[in-house]
Protein backbone atom coordinates (compact mmCIF):
# COMPACT_ATOMS: atom_id res chain seq x y z
CA UNK A 1 0.00 0.00 0.00
CA UNK A 2 1.44 3.66 -0.82
CA UNK A 3 2.93 5.01 2.38
CA UNK A 4 0.20 7.27 3.40
CA UNK A 5 -2.66 4.58 2.47
CA UNK A 6 -4.71 3.39 4.91
CA UNK A 7 -6.77 1.27 3.20
CA UNK A 8 -7.67 -0.67 -0.90
CA UNK A 9 -10.93 -0.43 -2.96
CA UNK A 10 -11.23 -2.45 -5.53
CA UNK A 11 -14.18 0.68 -6.11
CA UNK A 12 -15.16 3.71 -5.04
CA UNK A 13 -18.06 5.59 -5.47
CA UNK A 14 -18.42 9.40 -4.20
CA UNK A 15 -22.10 9.96 -3.36
CA UNK A 16 -25.23 8.78 -2.32
CA UNK A 17 -27.56 10.07 -4.57
CA UNK A 18 -29.68 8.10 -6.90
CA UNK A 19 -26.69 8.17 -9.19
CA UNK A 20 -24.25 6.83 -6.53
CA UNK A 21 -26.66 4.28 -5.02
CA UNK A 22 -27.66 3.23 -8.45
CA UNK A 23 -24.23 2.44 -9.41
CA UNK A 24 -23.44 0.98 -5.93
CA UNK A 25 -26.43 -1.64 -6.41
CA UNK A 26 -25.09 -2.27 -9.80
CA UNK A 27 -21.41 -2.74 -8.96
CA UNK A 28 -22.29 -5.01 -5.74
CA UNK A 29 -24.08 -7.18 -7.95
CA UNK A 30 -21.22 -7.52 -10.19
CA UNK A 31 -19.00 -8.11 -7.25
CA UNK A 32 -16.54 -4.72 -7.27
CA UNK A 33 -17.43 -4.67 -3.43
CA UNK A 34 -18.15 -0.84 -3.50
CA UNK A 35 -17.77 1.56 -0.77
CA UNK A 36 -19.96 4.50 -1.24
CA UNK A 37 -19.33 7.44 0.36
CA UNK A 38 -21.40 9.59 1.95
CA UNK A 39 -20.99 13.16 1.78
CA UNK A 40 -22.72 16.23 3.63
CA UNK A 41 -26.04 15.92 2.07
CA UNK A 42 -26.62 12.74 2.34
CA UNK A 43 -29.00 10.85 -0.12
CA UNK A 44 -28.22 14.03 -2.79
CA UNK A 45 -31.15 16.60 -3.73
CA UNK A 46 -33.61 14.47 -3.93
CA UNK A 47 -33.96 13.78 0.07
CA UNK A 48 -34.91 17.86 -0.24
CA UNK A 49 -38.00 16.88 -2.00
CA UNK A 50 -41.52 15.94 -1.14
CA UNK A 51 -43.70 13.98 -3.24
CA UNK A 52 -41.79 12.60 -6.51
CA UNK A 53 -43.99 11.82 -9.00
CA UNK A 54 -42.57 10.96 -11.77
CA UNK A 55 -39.61 8.35 -11.28
CA UNK A 56 -41.30 5.24 -13.31
CA UNK A 57 -43.02 2.66 -11.07
CA UNK A 58 -44.74 4.63 -8.29
CA UNK A 59 -47.87 4.88 -9.81
CA UNK A 60 -48.96 7.13 -6.56
CA UNK A 61 -45.79 9.33 -6.45
CA UNK A 62 -42.21 7.85 -3.49
CA UNK A 63 -41.01 10.45 -1.02
CA UNK A 64 -37.51 11.44 -2.19
CA UNK A 65 -36.15 10.32 1.21
CA UNK A 66 -38.10 7.23 0.49
CA UNK A 67 -37.09 5.98 -2.72
CA UNK A 68 -33.16 7.19 -1.36
CA UNK A 69 -33.38 4.86 1.75
CA UNK A 70 -34.82 2.13 -0.79
CA UNK A 71 -31.79 2.41 -2.64
CA UNK A 72 -29.63 2.71 -0.09
CA UNK A 73 -30.86 -0.94 1.65
CA UNK A 74 -30.70 -2.61 -1.83
CA UNK A 75 -27.22 -1.21 -2.66
CA UNK A 76 -26.20 -3.02 1.04
CA UNK A 77 -28.58 -5.97 0.47
CA UNK A 78 -26.19 -7.10 -2.76
CA UNK A 79 -22.99 -6.19 -0.39
CA UNK A 80 -22.10 -2.59 -1.19
CA UNK A 81 -20.72 -0.64 2.01
CA UNK A 82 -21.78 2.99 2.40
CA UNK A 83 -19.66 5.34 5.02
CA UNK A 84 -19.83 8.88 6.16
CA UNK A 85 -16.66 11.03 4.25
CA UNK A 86 -15.91 13.82 1.79
CA UNK A 87 -13.11 13.26 -0.45
CA UNK A 88 -10.27 16.28 -0.31
CA UNK A 89 -8.65 15.21 -3.70
CA UNK A 90 -7.64 12.09 -5.80
CA UNK A 91 -4.12 11.43 -7.21
CA UNK A 92 -4.36 9.82 -10.23
CA UNK A 93 -0.64 9.93 -11.25
CA UNK A 94 -0.26 6.66 -10.44
CA UNK A 95 -2.43 3.28 -9.94
CA UNK A 96 -4.16 2.51 -7.62
CA UNK A 97 -5.65 5.76 -7.55
CA UNK A 98 -5.53 7.52 -3.92
CA UNK A 99 -8.42 9.36 -3.01
CA UNK A 100 -7.87 11.36 0.62
CA UNK A 101 -10.39 12.35 2.87
CA UNK A 102 -11.34 15.58 4.34
CA UNK A 103 -10.93 13.53 7.68
CA UNK A 104 -7.40 12.19 7.26
CA UNK A 105 -7.95 8.74 5.85
CA UNK A 106 -6.60 8.33 2.62
CA UNK A 107 -8.16 4.90 0.39
CA UNK A 108 -6.33 3.45 -2.67
CA UNK A 109 -8.90 1.89 -5.78
CA UNK A 110 -8.55 0.58 -8.91
CA UNK A 111 -11.47 2.36 -9.73
CA UNK A 112 -13.58 5.48 -9.08
CA UNK A 113 -17.11 6.39 -9.62
CA UNK A 114 -18.00 10.23 -9.52
CA UNK A 115 -21.37 10.83 -8.54
CA UNK A 116 -20.99 13.86 -6.14
CA UNK A 117 -24.40 15.89 -7.12
CA UNK A 118 -24.55 19.60 -7.40
CA UNK A 119 -25.36 22.14 -4.65
CA UNK A 120 -27.35 24.59 -4.39
CA UNK A 121 -26.21 28.13 -5.71
CA UNK A 122 -26.78 30.95 -3.64
CA UNK A 123 -26.61 34.74 -4.59
CA UNK A 124 -23.49 35.69 -2.60
CA UNK A 125 -25.39 39.17 -1.11
CA UNK A 126 -25.00 40.75 2.09
CA UNK A 127 -27.02 39.05 5.02
CA UNK A 128 -26.70 35.48 2.73
CA UNK A 129 -24.19 34.00 5.60
CA UNK A 130 -25.68 35.41 8.60
CA UNK A 131 -29.36 34.45 7.85
CA UNK A 132 -28.75 31.04 5.90
CA UNK A 133 -30.83 28.76 7.83
CA UNK A 134 -32.45 31.88 9.79
CA UNK A 135 -35.05 32.85 7.36
CA UNK A 136 -32.75 32.17 4.25
CA UNK A 137 -33.05 28.51 2.71
CA UNK A 138 -32.37 26.81 -0.61
CA UNK A 139 -35.17 24.22 0.03
CA UNK A 140 -38.62 24.87 0.63
CA UNK A 141 -39.38 21.65 1.37
CA UNK A 142 -37.00 21.48 4.21
CA UNK A 143 -37.89 24.54 5.86
CA UNK A 144 -41.13 25.97 4.38
CA UNK A 145 -43.24 24.38 7.40
CA UNK A 146 -40.98 26.53 10.08
CA UNK A 147 -42.45 29.80 8.47
CA UNK A 148 -45.80 28.90 8.76
CA UNK A 149 -48.06 32.22 8.19
CA UNK A 150 -45.21 34.38 6.70
CA UNK A 151 -44.82 36.34 3.90
CA UNK A 152 -42.20 34.54 1.98
CA UNK A 153 -40.17 34.98 -1.14
CA UNK A 154 -39.02 32.99 -3.86
CA UNK A 155 -35.89 33.83 -6.13
CA UNK A 156 -35.65 31.87 -9.40
CA UNK A 157 -37.39 31.95 -12.67
CA UNK A 158 -36.90 27.85 -13.60
CA UNK A 159 -38.58 24.48 -12.62
CA UNK A 160 -37.47 24.80 -9.14
CA UNK A 161 -38.48 27.86 -8.18
CA UNK A 162 -41.97 27.45 -9.61
CA UNK A 163 -42.23 24.19 -7.92
CA UNK A 164 -41.01 25.64 -4.57
CA UNK A 165 -43.82 28.72 -4.91
CA UNK A 166 -46.55 26.00 -5.50
CA UNK A 167 -45.18 24.11 -2.55
CA UNK A 168 -44.75 27.44 -0.39
CA UNK A 169 -48.72 28.00 -0.32
CA UNK A 170 -49.38 25.48 1.83
CA UNK A 171 -47.72 27.84 4.64
CA UNK A 172 -47.38 31.41 3.63
CA UNK A 173 -49.20 34.34 3.73
CA UNK A 174 -48.38 35.37 0.68
CA UNK A 175 -45.56 33.91 -2.11
CA UNK A 176 -43.77 36.10 -4.05
CA UNK A 177 -42.12 34.90 -7.17
CA UNK A 178 -39.06 37.33 -7.62
CA UNK A 179 -37.44 36.42 -11.31
CA UNK A 180 -34.51 38.54 -12.77
CA UNK A 181 -35.97 39.05 -16.24
CA UNK A 182 -39.30 38.65 -17.95
CA UNK A 183 -39.47 35.53 -19.59
CA UNK A 184 -39.74 32.09 -17.11
CA UNK A 185 -37.06 29.44 -17.62
CA UNK A 186 -39.64 26.88 -16.39
CA UNK A 187 -41.32 24.30 -18.48
CA UNK A 188 -45.17 25.45 -19.33
CA UNK A 189 -46.87 22.60 -16.52
CA UNK A 190 -45.03 24.51 -13.84
CA UNK A 191 -45.60 27.96 -15.23
CA UNK A 192 -49.59 27.05 -15.51
CA UNK A 193 -49.56 25.72 -11.76
CA UNK A 194 -47.92 29.09 -11.02
CA UNK A 195 -50.23 30.84 -12.19
CA UNK A 196 -53.38 29.21 -10.84
CA UNK A 197 -52.38 30.21 -7.74
CA UNK A 198 -51.77 33.55 -8.93
CA UNK A 199 -55.41 33.94 -9.85
CA UNK A 200 -55.85 32.30 -6.10
CA UNK A 201 -54.23 35.11 -4.88
CA UNK A 202 -51.33 33.22 -3.00
CA UNK A 203 -48.84 33.56 -4.91
CA UNK A 204 -47.48 37.18 -6.43
CA UNK A 205 -44.88 37.71 -9.46
CA UNK A 206 -42.53 40.19 -9.49
CA UNK A 207 -40.73 40.34 -13.25
CA UNK A 208 -37.52 41.64 -13.78
CA UNK A 209 -36.63 42.03 -9.96
CA UNK A 210 -33.72 40.86 -8.28
CA UNK A 211 -32.81 40.66 -4.53
CA UNK A 212 -29.43 42.79 -3.38
CA UNK A 213 -29.26 42.50 0.06
CA UNK A 214 -31.06 40.83 3.25
CA UNK A 215 -32.21 41.99 6.78
CA UNK A 216 -32.36 40.62 9.83
CA UNK A 217 -30.82 38.45 13.05
CA UNK A 218 -30.33 35.12 13.75
CA UNK A 219 -32.52 35.85 16.56
CA UNK A 220 -35.18 37.12 15.11
CA UNK A 221 -34.87 35.75 11.43
CA UNK A 222 -35.32 37.61 8.15
CA UNK A 223 -37.31 40.91 8.28
CA UNK A 224 -36.90 42.48 4.92
CA UNK A 225 -35.17 42.44 1.71
CA UNK A 226 -33.66 44.64 -0.77
CA UNK A 227 -35.16 44.68 -4.09
CA UNK A 228 -34.20 46.27 -7.07
CA UNK A 229 -36.51 46.43 -10.69
CA UNK A 230 -35.77 47.53 -14.43
CA UNK A 231 -38.43 46.44 -17.20
CA UNK A 232 -35.47 45.55 -19.26
CA UNK A 233 -34.42 42.81 -16.78
CA UNK A 234 -31.61 42.37 -14.76
CA UNK A 235 -31.23 45.08 -12.67
CA UNK A 236 -28.30 44.81 -10.70
CA UNK A 237 -26.29 44.95 -13.93
CA UNK A 238 -28.59 48.15 -14.63
CA UNK A 239 -28.21 49.34 -11.25
CA UNK A 240 -24.32 48.94 -12.09
CA UNK A 241 -23.94 50.71 -15.21
CA UNK A 242 -24.06 54.82 -14.88
CA UNK A 243 -26.58 55.12 -18.36
CA UNK A 244 -29.46 52.94 -16.52
CA UNK A 245 -28.30 53.03 -12.81
CA UNK A 246 -31.56 56.04 -12.35
CA UNK A 247 -33.83 53.84 -14.00
CA UNK A 248 -33.43 51.19 -11.53
CA UNK A 249 -36.35 51.12 -8.85
CA UNK A 250 -34.57 50.14 -5.62
CA UNK A 251 -36.94 49.37 -2.40
CA UNK A 252 -37.06 47.62 1.21
CA UNK A 253 -39.90 45.02 1.17
CA UNK A 254 -41.03 42.85 4.01
CA UNK A 255 -40.83 38.95 4.28
CA UNK A 256 -40.42 36.15 7.07
CA UNK A 257 -38.74 34.13 4.62
CA UNK A 258 -36.26 33.74 1.90
CA UNK A 259 -35.88 30.77 -0.20
CA UNK A 260 -33.46 30.54 -3.55
CA UNK A 261 -33.95 27.98 -6.20
CA UNK A 262 -31.51 29.45 -8.64
CA UNK A 263 -29.95 26.31 -9.66
CA UNK A 264 -26.64 24.21 -8.51
CA UNK A 265 -22.92 23.76 -8.57
CA UNK A 266 -21.45 20.60 -9.43
CA UNK A 267 -19.69 19.22 -6.44
CA UNK A 268 -16.04 18.90 -8.37
CA UNK A 269 -13.60 20.62 -6.09
CA UNK A 270 -11.80 17.63 -5.72
CA UNK A 271 -11.41 16.68 -9.19
CA UNK A 272 -9.69 19.95 -10.19
CA UNK A 273 -6.39 18.92 -9.49
CA UNK A 274 -6.50 15.90 -12.04
CA UNK A 275 -6.51 15.14 -14.99
CA UNK A 276 -10.48 14.81 -15.96
CA UNK A 277 -12.13 17.80 -18.07
CA UNK A 278 -14.50 20.20 -16.04
CA UNK A 279 -16.61 22.68 -18.78
CA UNK A 280 -16.45 26.48 -17.46
CA UNK A 281 -19.38 25.76 -15.30
CA UNK A 282 -17.45 22.66 -13.42
CA UNK A 283 -19.41 20.12 -14.43
CA UNK A 284 -17.05 17.15 -15.09
CA UNK A 285 -17.03 15.93 -18.98
CA UNK A 286 -17.87 12.48 -19.63
CA UNK A 287 -17.63 10.35 -23.13
CA UNK A 288 -21.18 10.20 -23.84
CA UNK A 289 -22.33 9.40 -27.40
CA UNK A 290 -24.10 5.77 -27.22
CA UNK A 291 -22.20 2.67 -27.11
CA UNK A 292 -20.07 1.41 -24.41
CA UNK A 293 -18.03 3.48 -22.42
CA UNK A 294 -20.18 6.66 -21.60
CA UNK A 295 -19.38 7.74 -18.49
CA UNK A 296 -15.56 7.22 -19.01
CA UNK A 297 -13.79 10.47 -17.97
CA UNK A 298 -10.38 11.52 -19.44
CA UNK A 299 -8.46 9.57 -16.93
CA UNK A 300 -8.76 5.95 -17.33
CA UNK A 301 -10.27 4.17 -14.02
CA UNK A 302 -12.38 7.52 -13.15
CA UNK A 303 -15.97 7.63 -14.10
CA UNK A 304 -18.79 10.44 -14.38
CA UNK A 305 -22.87 9.90 -13.08
CA UNK A 306 -25.56 11.81 -12.11
CA UNK A 307 -26.15 15.92 -11.72
CA UNK A 308 -21.73 16.11 -11.58
CA UNK A 309 -22.02 15.42 -15.09
CA UNK A 310 -25.65 16.63 -16.16
CA UNK A 311 -26.64 20.37 -15.79
CA UNK A 312 -29.53 19.71 -18.50
CA UNK A 313 -31.68 16.68 -17.41
CA UNK A 314 -31.07 16.85 -13.68
CA UNK A 315 -33.70 14.30 -13.38
CA UNK A 316 -33.48 11.23 -10.82
CA UNK A 317 -34.79 9.01 -13.44
CA UNK A 318 -31.35 10.19 -15.99
CA UNK A 319 -29.30 9.99 -12.77
CA UNK A 320 -30.19 6.38 -11.97
CA UNK A 321 -29.72 5.27 -15.76
CA UNK A 322 -26.37 7.21 -15.84
CA UNK A 323 -25.39 5.47 -12.08
CA UNK A 324 -26.37 2.05 -13.71
CA UNK A 325 -24.24 2.82 -17.34
CA UNK A 326 -21.23 3.73 -14.76
CA UNK A 327 -20.77 0.67 -12.95
CA UNK A 328 -21.30 -1.23 -16.32
CA UNK A 329 -18.35 0.73 -17.41
CA UNK A 330 -16.52 0.56 -14.09
CA UNK A 331 -16.87 -3.41 -14.20
CA UNK A 332 -15.79 -3.49 -17.94
CA UNK A 333 -12.58 -1.75 -16.68
CA UNK A 334 -11.79 -3.51 -13.38
CA UNK A 335 -12.52 -6.99 -15.74
CA UNK A 336 -10.09 -5.49 -17.99
CA UNK A 337 -7.38 -4.78 -15.76
CA UNK A 338 -8.08 -8.29 -13.63
CA UNK A 339 -7.46 -10.14 -17.03
CA UNK A 340 -3.96 -7.98 -17.41
CA UNK A 341 -2.84 -8.98 -13.90
CA UNK A 342 -2.98 -5.66 -12.80
CA UNK A 343 -5.46 -4.96 -10.10
CA UNK A 344 -4.31 -4.01 -6.66
CA UNK A 345 -3.84 -6.29 -3.88
CA UNK A 346 -5.88 -4.98 -0.85
CA UNK A 347 -1.86 -4.54 0.77
CA UNK A 348 0.21 -4.24 -2.38
CA UNK A 349 2.01 -1.17 -2.80
CA UNK A 350 1.26 0.82 -6.31
CA UNK A 351 4.98 0.36 -6.73
CA UNK A 352 4.40 -3.45 -6.90
CA UNK A 353 0.56 -3.66 -8.30
CA UNK A 354 2.26 -4.22 -11.69
CA UNK A 355 4.30 -7.08 -10.60
P1 LIG B 1 -32.47 26.28 -13.71
O1 LIG B 1 -33.37 25.66 -14.68
O2 LIG B 1 -31.03 26.51 -14.07
O3 LIG B 1 -33.10 27.71 -13.32
C1 LIG B 1 -32.43 28.58 -12.48
C2 LIG B 1 -33.22 29.88 -12.43
O4 LIG B 1 -32.57 30.75 -11.50
C3 LIG B 1 -33.27 30.58 -13.77
O5 LIG B 1 -34.55 31.10 -14.00
C4 LIG B 1 -32.23 31.68 -13.63
O6 LIG B 1 -32.57 32.85 -14.33
C5 LIG B 1 -32.28 31.97 -12.15
N1 LIG B 1 -30.99 32.46 -11.68
C6 LIG B 1 -29.79 31.84 -11.79
N2 LIG B 1 -28.82 32.58 -11.26
C7 LIG B 1 -29.43 33.71 -10.79
C8 LIG B 1 -28.95 34.87 -10.15
N3 LIG B 1 -27.67 35.03 -9.86
N4 LIG B 1 -29.86 35.81 -9.81
C9 LIG B 1 -31.16 35.66 -10.10
N5 LIG B 1 -31.68 34.58 -10.72
C10 LIG B 1 -30.81 33.62 -11.06
O7 LIG B 1 -32.42 25.50 -12.33
P2 LIG B 1 -33.57 24.68 -11.59
O8 LIG B 1 -34.84 25.40 -11.60
O9 LIG B 1 -32.94 24.30 -10.31
O10 LIG B 1 -33.73 23.37 -12.49
C11 LIG B 1 -32.59 22.57 -12.78
C12 LIG B 1 -33.02 21.32 -13.55
O11 LIG B 1 -33.82 20.50 -12.70
C13 LIG B 1 -33.85 21.64 -14.78
O12 LIG B 1 -33.50 20.74 -15.79
C14 LIG B 1 -35.26 21.40 -14.33
O13 LIG B 1 -36.11 21.00 -15.38
C15 LIG B 1 -35.08 20.27 -13.31
N6 LIG B 1 -36.16 20.34 -12.29
C16 LIG B 1 -37.34 19.69 -12.55
C17 LIG B 1 -38.37 19.75 -11.63
C18 LIG B 1 -39.64 19.03 -11.89
O14 LIG B 1 -40.05 18.95 -13.01
N7 LIG B 1 -40.29 18.48 -10.88
C19 LIG B 1 -38.22 20.48 -10.45
C20 LIG B 1 -37.03 21.15 -10.22
C21 LIG B 1 -36.00 21.08 -11.16
P3 LIG B 1 -32.50 32.88 -15.92
O15 LIG B 1 -33.72 32.14 -16.39
O16 LIG B 1 -32.54 34.34 -16.23
O17 LIG B 1 -31.22 32.24 -16.30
Amino acid sequence: MSEDADEHRRLIIAGTGIAGLTAGIYAARANNEPLILEGDEPGGQLTLTTDVENYPGFSEGISGPELINEMKAQATKFGAETEHGIVESIDDSERPFRVRLQNGHVYTCDAFIAASGASARTLGIPGEDELMGYGLSTCATCDGAFFRGEDMLVVGGGDAAMEEATFLTKFADTVYLIHRREEFRAEDVWIDRVMEQVEEGDIEIRKNTEVTALHGTQEEGIDYVTLVEHPAGHPTEKLEDPETADEVNVYDFDVGAVFFAIGHTPNTDYLTETDVELNEDGYLRTEGGSGAGQTRTGVEGLFGAGDVVDYHYQQAVTAAGMGSKAAIDADEYLTELERAGELAEPDASPATADD
